[in-house]
């Protein structure tokens, strides 16, 4: 009985001390201007389809030990491949109709960060930002010198027409010959689908990346909120992990997602507190967009005041839920 007794509270400590953490996953495919006015139910369905795809993708690297790094990777690549979404295939098109790409990924456990910003000839973008984080002494590289370094640690590389999709080329001529210049109008514009992601490991370690083709029309060599650090994507294990969607410019200037987890971190504010009150001064500030945001216990936060946003997650429990409007809770 008392070798039992002993034994049992062997493993009880042994259980507290390296006890599984939680796992969950979020993700988000863009805000804007997504009502179901505007939507058949063929493309509903297919972004409900590619953001659970993608989620289950990510939760089974959770599921089977691996990193919220490798899980965030994963998840974001396959919505770069769809050309549904605003990121890889199918991003969106510069005023001088070329596809330019940003994307950021961070370590909440090392605080480490790598980024890649205006790259049109890597195929994945968020693939790039973890080399940098991993493989560089930078943080962040920007355009050929990117393509470059990717290029030389072995990254695949692709023609710059791989990111073109026709549909949003006519888009993007209509938009030319409609307006002659750029618009910013974030509600306005016709494409929305960054695509970002936040995951929470079983040793406790949370993750977050963000990759885009920017904001259609957008000024060629813009660089938005997505690929940098603080502002469309941040990881810390003492608070959370964000990624961001929106018009990038207000994302930069209130330096959204560290703001998050400053709040979470020095105003002792909950993960949905924080992430509420940062986009309620987005929009006062007159930007628009959303966040997703992960802390450490697995709660989820994730508000936005546009119309709808591309949103999922896969809670600690294992539901998973997709979502598109903001009457969908
Ligand atoms: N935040 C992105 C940018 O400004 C665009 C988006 O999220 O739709 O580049």
């Amino acid at each position: 009985m008392r070798t039992f007794l002993t034994l049992f509270l062997q493993l009880f400590i042994f259980s507290l001390c390296y006890g599984q953490s939680p796992i969950a996953i979020v993700v988000h495919g863009g805000a804007g201007t997504i009502s179901r006015d505007r939507m058949t139910p063929e493309l509903e369905k297919a972004y409900r389809q590619k953001l659970e795809e993608a989620l289950r993708k990510g939760y089974g690297i959770l599921q089977s030990g691996g990193s919220s790094l490798d899980a965030v990777e994963a998840t974001i690549q396959i919505l770069e491949e769809s050309p549904l979404f605003n990121a890889g295939r199918g991003a969106v098109f510069t005023d001088a109709g070329t596809n330019e790409l940003d994307a950021s990924i961070m370590d909440g456990k090392t605080l480490n960060a790598g980024a890649v910003a205006g790259v049109r000839r890597i195929k994945s973008p968020i693939q790039a930002a973890r080399a940098v984080m991993e493989r560089s002494p930078h943080v962040m590289l920007t355009g050929e010198g990117a393509e470059a370094f990717a290029r030389a640690v072995g990254l695949e590389m692709v023609e710059p027409d791989y990111f073109k999709d026709e549909k949003r080329y006519q888009q993007y001529l209509r938009a030319k010959q409609k307006s002659g210049k750029q618009s910013l109008d974030y509600e306005e514009i016709e494409k929305h689908g960054t695509v970002g992601c936040v995951a929470l490991d079983q040793a406790g370690n949370l993750a977050a990346g963000t990759s885009t083709g920017g904001m259609m029309m957008k000024r060629f060599g813009r660089v938005g909120d997505s690929p940098i650090i603080g502002a469309g994507t941040y990881a810390d294990n003492a608070a959370c992990g964000v990624s961001a969607t929106g018009w990038g410019e207000y994302f930069i200037r209130l330096a959204v997602a560290h703001d998050i987890v400053a709040l979470m971190k020095y105003k002792g504010m909950s993960v949905q507190e924080a992430a509420q009150t940062v986009i309620d001064k987005v929009d006062k500030l007159g930007g628009d967009g959303g966040v997703i945001a992960l802390d450490r216990q697995g709660n989820i936060a994730m508000p936005f005041n546009t119309k709808g946003m591309y949103r999922g997650y896969v809670d600690t429990q294992g539901n998973i839920k997709v979502m598109i409007y903001d009457d969908e809770q």
